[in-house]
């Protein structure tokens, strides 16, 4: 397996006040620092929304109350780099590099950590797992970004994937349309449209992300036949409020991306300065639902501590009066609506 190569910023390179480099420093000793030249050049000025995900701050060193691992991956793991949490799908970790190492990472405990790609023997035994469990009939592969590993390594990644008969359908969780749009080439697109059915997620969080060169990433992947989702992680001063988030969700419609889950933020170490209430997602979801198309409204999820999987959750749940409830409509309307509590005969 082998890595693709890019351009990056150096610490140097940013526009940062020297009074704040050497506590930028300190942070990117203990937790990676790396952004793409790419990204970089969205950030406008210093503590702008592109600025935040990317640049380190010393509140991650703050943070004592979470943990490395609050999801449980390593312990879900039955083989290094593969977690089977559900019982029909797996996630396998085939890079744990990314373009850009995003300061609210979920896997900040496994991102930049060792410069190598995963080796044959590792994957060997992922696939091994795979192929001898058939309950599995859809795997995602993620990272890091998978996108790091280059179109060959992929390649024979899927190929091995496709092989096993019952696996279904493969999705590829990626980063890339905004963190390194240039990667997404025809060539790839390519390559990627003869393992259908594959879907990719991406990971857009504002508004500022949706550029020229990311629409036409993602319109590559899309005019390959790739159904593309989004994933977005609700994140303290740079998402999380109502006109945000209703630009961002439209925007990505606009671009052929349907928005899929909106995350609340993991409870992971080094990440605790993004999180935000509860009510501050459910408020955005109250403001998102009726007043912008239906396609455009992701699901609300909390990935529960212990790796119990994800929870939606939903503004404004009913309340009953016997076989009468009370549903909430987008414009906060009170409506009665007859249930069944005994099925007809
Ligand atoms: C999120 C996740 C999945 C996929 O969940 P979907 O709801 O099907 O998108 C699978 N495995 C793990 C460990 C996950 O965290
Ligand atoms: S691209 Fe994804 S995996 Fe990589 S650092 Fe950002 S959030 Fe983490």
């Amino acid at each position: 397996m082998k890595y693709i190569n890019y351009s990056s910023v150096t610490i140097d390179k940013l526009k940062i006040n020297k009074s704040q480099l050497p506590a930028i420093r300190s942070v990117a000793v203990r937790y990676p620092f790396l952004v793409s030249s790419s990204y970089a050049g969205l950030i406008q000025e210093p503590g702008d929304a592109i600025w935040r995900q990317c640049i380190p701050d010393v509140r991650e060193l703050e943070d004592d109350g979470q943990l490395p691992d609050p999801l449980a991956e390593v312990s879900l793991s039955p083989v290094p780099g593969l977690i089977h949490r559900y019982p029909d799908r797996v996630v396998l970790l085939v890079s744990n590099r990314c373009p850009v190492y995003c300061r609210f990472c979920m896997r900040k405990r496994h991102v930049g950590c060792g410069d190598q790609p995963p080796d044959n023997e590792r994957l060997e035994q992922a696939m091994a797992y795979i192929g001898a469990t058939p309950a599995i009939r859809d795997v995602t592969l993620t990272g890091g970004d998978p996108l790091m590993l280059d179109d060959a390594s992929l390649y024979d990644i899927l190929t091995r994937l496709r092989a096993i008969a019952h696996v279904g359908i493969i999705r590829i969780g990626t980063r890339m349309p905004v963190t390194l749009p240039e990667r997404v080439t025809p060539e790839l697109c390519a390559m990627l449209k003869r393992f259908h059915p594959l879907y990719v997620n991406t990971h857009f969080n504002h508004p500022a992300e949706i550029t020229a060169a990311s629409t036409a990433a993602c319109g590559l992947l899309a005019n390959a036949g790739i159904q593309m989702g989004n994933q977005t992680v609700l994140l303290r001063g740079v998402n999380d409020d109502i006109a945000t988030m209703r630009e961002l969700m439209t925007g990505l419609l606009g671009i052929r991306v349907r928005p899929y889950y909106l995350h609340q933020m993991d409870l992971v170490k080094g990440t605790a300065h993004f999180r935000t209430p509860l009510a501050s997602g459910l408020e955005i979801i109250k403001a998102l639902r009726g007043h912008i198309s239906g396609l455009g409204v992701p699901h609300y999820v909390i990935d529960l501590p212990g790796g119990k999987g994800k929870v939606p959750l939903l503004p404004d749940q009913f309340e009953r009066d016997g076989d009468v409830v009370f549903l909430t409509t987008y414009r906060g309307e009170r409506v009665a609506y007859r249930d069944i509590t005994t099925p007809p005969a």
